[in-house]
């Protein structure tokens, strides 16, 4: 098929902690695929995509190279490649940080302490420049998987590892000394030139994106007040747009309904009950377009 009139091609993790959000993102965005099991690309039914299913390590270098026009993949990925890639946006998943971490019983408490020391890592160029900033000289030993042993072996003094909640490292009797990198899964785009169709595509892919980031951002908050409180309830929410006040049956009561971000609800809701909002509702909401 001519690249022209080829469809939009995302690269995202096959079987990996980031796979099955990916998946629900782009199911919440309303696009529709066939089984994905055993398969390498898969074609979106009902929008002008399909997916390749591969290695994360892999996604950086094939967006940079225009094999796919964009990538889901975790920031701390993109960062160790060195790809070409523009990152489009944060997606608010697989949060993590790459971090040095040393065994508890080493006496290390400051990164110049492992001046001359080896660690034990899959992210060597991260590692490196991090040190190499700090002007500390190491040498780093490169392990794909299971680094966190690498003390315990004596194949390293430390190791710089992703680290979540920080259960592992407490398992191998290891505690964080520094963060390299804050990171979490992000959507990135090639930097090699792209075809008008194919742009238009991720235009309305974006904005579906968008629509979907922002409605799970927000709350629609519904609840009944006596009218004359509803200037000081207006003033309490923490509206994106002026509140809807529709009147009741019931004499002098309005419903008041509003947009609210949703980390906000819990910190109002006891001032519009204090107000004199009753039967507070929050629902919430599937898409949103501002
Ligand atoms: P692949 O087989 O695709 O190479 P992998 O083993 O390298 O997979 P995963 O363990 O599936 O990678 O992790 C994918 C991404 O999830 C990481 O690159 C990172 O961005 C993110 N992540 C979030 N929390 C963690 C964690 N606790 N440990 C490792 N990765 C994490
Ligand atoms: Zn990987």
């Amino acid at each position: 098929m001519d690249q022209n009139d080829s469809s939009l091609r995302i690269a995202i993790q096959k079987g990996g902690r980031l796979s099955e959000k990916t998946l629900l993102l782009l199911e919440n965005i309303g696009l529709e695929f066939d089984s994905y099991k055993n398969r390498i690309l898969v074609r979106c039914r009902n929008y002008d995509v399909e997916l390749l299913l591969i290695r994360d390590d892999d996604i950086p270098e094939y967006v940079q190279d225009g094999i796919c026009e964009l990538g889901f993949v975790g920031h701390n990925v993109t960062a160790e490649s060195k790809a070409d890639v523009t990152s489009l946006r944060g997606l608010g998943f697989g949060k993590c940080r790459l971090s040095i971490a040393v065994p508890k019983t080493s006496g290390i408490t400051s990164l110049k302490d492992l001046d001359g020391s080896r660690i034990a890592t899959s992210y060597p160029v991260l590692t490196r420049e991090h040190f190499e900033r700090q002007d500390i000289h190491v040498k780093t030993i490169e392990i794909s998987g299971a680094v966190e042993i690498a003390p315990t072996l004596n194949v390293a003094d430390a190791i710089s590892d992703i680290v979540s909640t920080g259960g592992t490292l407490k398992t191998n009797g290891l505690v964080e000394l520094e963060t390299i990198l804050e990171s979490q899964a992000e959507l990135i785009q090639t930097n090699r030139p792209i075809p008008q169709h194919k742009k238009d595509l991720i235009h309305k892919f974006l904005m579906r994106m968008g629509a979907r980031q922002q409605a799970e951002k927000s709350r629609y908050i519904m609840m009944n007040a006596p009218s004359d409180s509803v200037k000081h309830l207006c003033d309490i929410l923490p509206s994106l747009k002026s509140p809807t006040v529709l009147p009741l049956a019931e004499n002098d009561m309005v419903a008041i309904h509003s947009v609210i971000p949703t980390h906000q609800f819990w910190e109002v809701m006891e001032e519009l009950k204090n107000a004199g909002a009753t039967g507070i509702v929050i629902l919430p909401i599937e898409n949103m377009i501002v």
